[in-house]
C-alpha cells in the first residue's frame, strides 16, 4: 500500500512508544555488529533511521515472502561488517525509501541531515541506470559511469551491499530474471568490488552469479569440493601445525589459517587454462597474518627454511602493491606430500585493506591516531587506483570532505542505441556527434538530450541520453570551433572548412581562368585534356583542381596560367590575340562564392557599389568599394587588383555599416531596431557610443541589405523616426566596439 509522507511522519512520532522492533533488539544480527565498533549514541541514531525505514516499507513484502524491511537491514549488516561510518549505515537502511515510497530526498535531509540524504539520492540515481550491452568495452564504460555518478565512494559501497543481498535472495525470482541480474552482477558489480579491493564482497558476488548463470557447473564444482575436502582435512591440519610450530620457533607472533579458493575462481582457472578440477583444487592455501611489515619478511624466511620454495612463484606485493592497493607476500612451497602449498603473508593492517579495500578508508575511527597512517595510505592508494588528479586537496582535506570526483576528466553518456560513450569533461553535443561518426558531426543541426531539444553547444553530463538530429543540407559551422573540446571534432571541422574553401576557390579560379582565356580569344573548351596534363606536369601538381584553387586563392595569376596553357597548344592559339591583362573581362560577383570571395569589413560593399577585387594570398579574392580608404593605399600594386562587378541578380543579403546620431533618450535603440526590421533588413551587430551627459549618442549598426536601393529605402525610413539627427553609411573607419579608430585600416 502506498502511503503519504504525512501519514508516515504521524506514525514516526508514535514510534518512540512502540515496542522494540526486531532489528533494534539486543541480539539482532545488526545490533550485534554495530555494538562491535560504534558508541551507544551512534547506535541510537541508527535505530531512528531503522524505525523510519520500517514505517515507510510497512506492509510491503518481498518476493521471498519476508517483510521488505529485512532487505535494508541486511544491506546495513554487510556494511556494518566493513565497519562503515554512521551516515553509510543510515543510508543503507533508507536506500530504497525514496525509490519505493512517497518519501523524498528532502524529507530524508530534514530527518537525518544532508550527508545521509545525498548518499540515499546517489543510490537512487544509480538504480535508474540500466546496463544492456554485452560488449566488454561497454561494460568497462558502464562501470566507470557508475563510479563517476557515485561521486562519494560510500554510494557505490551501499550499492554493492544492496546488490549482494539481492543476489543472496535471488532464489525468489523467475529464472530468466535471475540470469539477467546474475549476468549484470558478473559484468559490472563484481569487477567494481574487485577494483575497490572489497575482496569478500567480490568473491561472494562472483560465486552467486556463477550459481545462477551456470547452475549445473556450479553444482558439479561445489560437490567436487565437498568430496575433496574430507580427504584434505588431515593433510591440511598437519601442514598447518608445522607452519605454526616453525613460526613459533622463530619467535614470530602469527595468526595462521587455511584458505580455500572461491568457486568461480576455480572455474575460471579450469576453463582458461584447460586444467582439470583436481589440479586446480589440489593446491593447499594458507594465510599468515603477522603484526607488522618486517615480520612478513621474517615469516617468509622461516617458511622457506621449512619447505623449499618454487623460485618462479614468489611475488612481493608489499614492495610493489597491486593496483587495487593489495599488499602481501605470495610464495609457493613444495609440500610434504608432493603437492604445492600457496602461502600469503601480510600484516594485520594489510589484511584489513585486502578484505575491506576502499571501505577501510571509512573505518569507524576507534582512535584517530591509530588509524591516521592507514587512512593516509588508503588515500594514496585510492588516488592511484582511480587516477584521481588531485588539484589542491591534501590528504586531510580529502578525509574531511569525503567527496571525490572519481573520473574528473571524463563524462559518460548514452547513445540512442544504449551504448555508452566516454567523452572528455565539458564535451558538447557536437563532440558527441563527431565521436559517433564524422558524417553525423558534419551534418548535425540539433540535439535531443534526455528527450528534450537543446542547442548543439550544450555540455553533456554523466548518464545523459543523447540523440543527434542531422540535416541533409547541414554543414559544419566555423563557430563550433569555439566550444568543441575533442581533438577529433576539431580536426574534422577544420578539415571540412578547408576542403570547402578549396572547392570554392577552385570554382572561382576556373571562372577567373576562363575569363582570361576569353580575353585571349580562346574558348575554354578548346583547351584539351592533353594540354592540361602537360601543365599539371610542368607545375608539379597532382590535378587540375589544384591549379584552379591556386588561381582562386591568388597564388597564381590567371593571365599567366592562360598564357602557359596556350603556349602548350600545338597551333598556338594565342597568336590571335594582342590583348593585355589590363583589358581582361571582369569577373562577376554573385555573393554565393562562399569562402573564396570575401567582402572587406572595412567598406562592406553591397550590390550597386562600384567594386574592385584584391587578390590576397590564402584568403582569395577580397572585394572593396572603389572609394574605400584601403583601396587608395593599395592601388600602387596593380598586379593584385582585379576588375570585378556585381552580377545583376543577387539573392542573398550583404552586410554594411550605418552610423546614426540620435537624441540620447530611453527607447531610441528599440525604435531604430524595429525600424530596421520593418524595412526588411537584419541587424548583424550594434554598438553604442555615448558621451556622459551628452544630449546625443552615436549608434553603429551593421545591417544586412539586398543592395544600394534597399539601403537607400532603409535610410529614408530611419530618417523619419523623430530624434534621429543624422544617418550615414560608413566605410573604413568604425570598429566593432563602438570607438572610432581613425582612418588606419589594414587590408584583409
Ligand atoms: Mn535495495
Amino acid at each position: 500500500m502506498p502511503r503519504t509522507a504525512i501519514n508516515l511522519k504521524a506514525e514516526l512520532s508514535k514510534s518512540t512508544t512502540a515496542p522494540l522492533l526486531p532489528a533494534d533488539s539486543e541480539d539482532s544480527a545488526l545490533s550485534v555488529r554495530l555494538k562491535q565498533y560504534l558508541k551507544p549514541q551512534d547506535i541510537t541514531l541508527i535505530w531512528d533511521g531503522y524505525r523510519y525505514a520500517y514505517a515507510a516499507h510497512d506492509g510491503v513484502v518481498r518476493k521471498t515472502g519476508e517483510p521488505y524491511i529485512t532487505h535494508p537491514v541486511s544491506v546495513a549488516c554487510v556494511l556494518a561488517d566493513l565497519h562503515m561510518d554512521v551516515p553509510t549505515i543510515l543510508a543503507a537502511l533508507l536506500h530504497d525509501v525514496v525509490e519505493d515510497t512517497l518519501i523524498t530526498t528532502l524529507d530524508i535531509k530534514e530527518q537525518f541531515g544532508l550527508q545521509v540524504a545525498e548518499l540515499v539520492d546517489g543510490v537512487t540515481k544509480l538504480d535508474k541506470i540500466e546496463f544492456q550491452s554485452a560488449s566488454q568495452a561497454q561494460a568497462e564504460n558502464f562501470r566507470k559511469m557508475l563510479l563517476a555518478m557515485s561521486q562519494d565512494v560510500r554510494v557505490i559501497l551501499v550499492k554493492l551491499a544492496d546488490r549482494l543481498h539481492n543476489m543472496q535472495t535471488l532464489e525468489a525470482m523467475r529464472p530468466e530474471k535471475q540470469k539477467l541480474i546474475a549476468k549484470e552482477t558478473l559484468d559490472i558489480y563484481a569487477p567494481i568490488a574487485n577494483r575497490l579491493g572489497l575482496n569478500e564482497i567480490y568473491q561472494a558476488l562472483e560465486d552467486l552469479s556463477f550459481k545462477y548463470l551456470y547452475p549445473m557447473r556450479y553444482n558439479a564444482i561445489s560437490k567436487a569440493i565437498m568430496a575433496a575436502r574430507g580427504n584434505r582435512k588431515e593433510v591440511i591440519s598437519k601442514i598447518l601445525e608445522s607452519i605454526k610450530q616453525q613460526l613459533a620457533n622463530s619467535g614470530i607472533d602469527a595468526d595462521v589459517s587455511g584458505r580455500e579458493k572461491h568457486l568461480y575462481s576455480i572455474y575460471k582457472k579450469m576453463t582458461s587454462k584447460a586444467t582439470p578440477f583436481s589440479q586446480v583444487y589440489d593446491i593447499y592455501g594458507f594465510r599468515v597474518i603477522v603484526k607488522d611489515m618486517p615480520s612478513c619478511y621474517l615469516a617468509l624466511g622461516a617458511l622457506h627454511a621449512l619447505y623449499k620454495p618454487i623460485p618462479s612463484q614468489f611475488k612481493d606485493y608489499i614492495a610493489i602493491p597491486k593496483a587495487n592497493g593489495y599488499q602481501s607476500l605470495h610464495t609457493t612451497l613444495f609440500g610434504p606430500f608432493g603437492t604445492p602449498i600457496e602461502v600469503q603473508i601480510r600484516s594485520a593492517e594489510m589484511h584489513n585493506i585486502a578484505d575491506a579495500g576502499v571501505a577501510a578508508h571509512w573505518l569507524y575511527k576507534a582512535s584517530d591516531a591509530q588509524l591516521t597512517a592507514l587512512q593516509q595510505q588508503t588515500h594514496q592508494w585510492l588516488q592511484r587506483l582511480l587516477d584521481i588528479q588531485s588539484e589542491s586537496a591534501d590528504s586531510l582535506d580529502f578525509l574531511e570532505h569525503l567527496k571525490i570526483d572519481l573520473f574528473p576528466d571524463e563524462v559518460y553518456v548514452f547513445t540512442p542505441k544504449g551504448s555508452i560513450l566516454a567523452l572528455p569533461k565539458r564535451a558538447t553535443a557536437v563532440d558527441f556527434a563527431y565521436a559517433v561518426h564524422s558524417d553525423i558531426g558534419n551534418s548535425c543541426v540539433a540535439v535531443r538530450i534526455n528527450d528534450e531539444l537543446a542547442p548543439l553547444r550544450t555540455e553533456l553530463h554523466n548518464g545523459d541520453h543523447v540523440e543527434i538530429i542531422t540535416g541533409s543540407l547541414a554543414k559544419p559551422n566555423p563557430a563550433w570551433l569555439n566550444y568543441v573540446v575533442t581533438g577529433r571534432a576539431r580536426a574534422h571541422i577544420r578539415n571540412f572548412l578547408k576542403s570547402q574553401q578549396s572547392a570554392e576557390s577552385a570554382q572561382l579560379g576556373e571562372r577567373m581562368l576562363n575569363q582570361a582565356l576569353r580575353a585571349l580569344h580562346v574558348e575554354p573548351k578548346q583547351i584539351s585534356d592533353e594540354h592540361w596534363q602537360k601543365l599539371i606536369r610542368d607545375y608539379g601538381v597532382k590535378k587540375k583542381s589544384e591549379i584552379l584553387t591556386e588561381v582562386g586563392l591568388g597564388k597564381r595569376q590567371s593571365v599567366m596560367v592562360a598564357h602557359q596553357l596556350l603556349a602548350l597548344t600545338d597551333d598556338h592559339l594565342e597568336k590571335h590575340n594582342q590583348l593585355s591583362a589590363s583589358s581582361l573581362d571582369t569577373i562577376t560577383i554573385r555573393g554565393t562564392e562562399g569562402m573564396a570571395v570575401q567582402f572587406a569589413p572595412c567598406c562592406r560593399p553591397i550590390p550597386g557599389d562600384p567594386i574592385l577585387g584584391f587578390i590576397n594570398k590564402d584568403k582569395g579574392l577580397v572585394i572593396h568599394t572603389h572609394d574605400c580608404p584601403s583601396v587608395r593605399k593599395f592601388k600602387l600594386d596593380p598586379d593584385k587588383w582585379l576588375d570585378v562587378e556585381w552580377e545583376s541578380d543577387n539573392a542573398r543579403l550583404f552586410k554594411t555599416n550605418l552610423n546614426l546620431t540620435v537624441a540620447n533618450q530611453p527607447g531610441m535603440l528599440a525604435k531604430i531596431a524595429s525600424g530596421i526590421a520593418e524595412a526588411g533588413s537584419n541587424i548583424d551587430n550594434v554598438s553604442v557610443e555615448e558621451a556622459d551627459g551628452s544630449a546625443y549618442a552615436n549608434l553603429y549598426f551593421t545591417v544586412q541589405v539586398k543592395n544600394r536601393v534597399h539601403l537607400a529605402e532603409l535610410m529614408r525610413s530611419l530618417r523619419k523616426i523623430p530624434d534621429v539627427v543624422r544617418i550615414s553609411r560608413t566605410k573604413g573607419n568604425v570598429a566593432n566596439n563602438g570607438r572610432h579608430v581613425g582612418n588606419k585600416l589594414s587590408l584583409q
